[in-house]
């Protein structure tokens, strides 16, 4: 059984400032504390969130939210035994925001620093909440992320697919901007399309007819620009029935093809790791029901264990950093004071990288 271990996290990398103490004691992991300071009231009258404003505010938060998270967990930094921080991907300047924060209390304690994959603390989640074994499948859909993961070890990841352009979550705010509901545009989409119905608008299901895991959600929103243009060539503006149509229209073609990509990658998944396993998500969308459920059905119908991790850990936190720094401490040395910040970071380093394969390319 491993010692036990008490890990100061850090977050920096998007729009949350976050830091929290996570214990791992006789092999069981507990968050201590975790705090949260979202950033959404800075960004909304700009339709997403603006890097420079962004690194700022967590330069000024950083230290109070660290400062929080330390006394709700009744702790002090020198009973921590080491500092795990996001050292990437995400906006460089939120990212260096926290690297610099987390070297200057290395420095000062003597503390042992690890920089970590933003992507692993998601990845590693369900093991913190649920206990989860190895190997198991984890789909991370967020605001800045999207990809298919075979979770073979704390240290090993195998991407078996992922978008070539937006993020879903990032699709949601921007068809909720195009439709005038306001930001951020999931939770106000899934509200609307409550009330909406899913077939009067026939959007498509980009990358079904390719085989594969691979997902784009670019063109899904052109098609739902097109159908409001449409309904404006008619009408002087959108009525709530075209709203909540055109939501819920959206909402469905986004769960449609993210259950089939998942049918495929659980497949995947279970052919070659020869387990049946578990299948997990993480990310802001995670929290829609539509979705969720979606998912829950193709894990349901593969056998599979289906494994969510409540809200508060499946969106952009620093308990999960913190975790990650438990599980990586044990299989390799810190980084030092020489970890730099980096915008692109894959967590799967073997496969062929998506980079540039979209508009934008993903992140990782
Ligand atoms: P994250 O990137 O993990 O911090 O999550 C933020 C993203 O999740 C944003 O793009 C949100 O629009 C999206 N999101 C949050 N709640 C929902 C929801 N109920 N349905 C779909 N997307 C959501
Ligand atoms: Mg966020």
């Amino acid at each position: 059984m491993s010692a036990d271990v008490t890990i100061l996290g850090i977050e920096s990398s998007c729009d949350d400032t976050a830091a929290a103490v996570v214990q791992r004691a006789n092999g069981i992991g507990q968050v201590m504390s975790s705090r949260v300071f979202g950033q959404t009231d800075l960004h909304s009258d700009f339709g997403g969130v603006v890097p420079e404003i962004a690194a700022r505010a967590h330069a000024e938060k950083l230290d109070h939210c660290i400062e929080l998270a330390l006394r709700d967990a009744d702790a002090r930094l020198c009973g921590m035994d080491a500092i795990a921080v996001t050292c990437g991907p995400g906006l460089i300047g939120g990212v260096v925001a926290g690297v610099m924060m987390a070297k200057g209390l290395s420095a000062a304690s003597g503390l042992p620093l690890y920089g970590i994959n933003h992507l692993a603390g998601h990845a590693l989640t369900p093991r913190l909440t649920d206990n989860l074994g190895f190997p198991y499948l984890m789909l991370l859909i967020s605001g800045g992320h999207c990809q298919f993961l075979i979770v073979e070890a704390a240290d090993r990841f195998r991407r078996l697919g992922g978008t070539i352009d937006d993020a879903p979550g990032e699709a949601f705010d921007k068809v909720a901007r195009l439709i005038g509901l306001p930001q951020p545009g999931g939770p106000s989409i899934e509200a609307a399309a409550r009330s909406g119905d899913p077939m009067r608008f026939a959007l498509p299901r980009p990358l079904l007819d390719r085989p594969g895991c691979d997902m784009s959600f670019s063109g899904l929103k052109t098609a739902a620009l097109r159908a409001r243009d449409a309904i404006l060539q008619e009408e002087d503006g959108l009525t709530e029935k075209d709203q909540s149509d055109l939501a819920a229209s959206f909402q469905r073609a986004v769960a449609d093809v993210l259950a089939e990509k998942s049918r495929r990658a659980l497949a995947e998944f279970q052919t070659t790791t020869g387990t049946t396993g578990a299948f997990c998500v993480a990310g802001g969308v995670a929290a829609n029901q539509g979705i969720r459920s979606a998912l829950q059905d193709i894990a349901d119908a593969a056998a599979a264990r289906f494994v969510a991790p409540p809200l508060t850990l499946c969106t952009d936190n620093a308990a999960m950093i913190a975790w990650a720094g438990i599980e990586q401490m044990a299989l390799r040395a810190p980084d030092g004071l020489t970890l730099s910040a980096r915008p692109r970071m894959p967590l799967d380093t073997v496969s062929q990288s998506m980079l540039g394969s979209g508009k934008k390319g993903a992140k990782a």
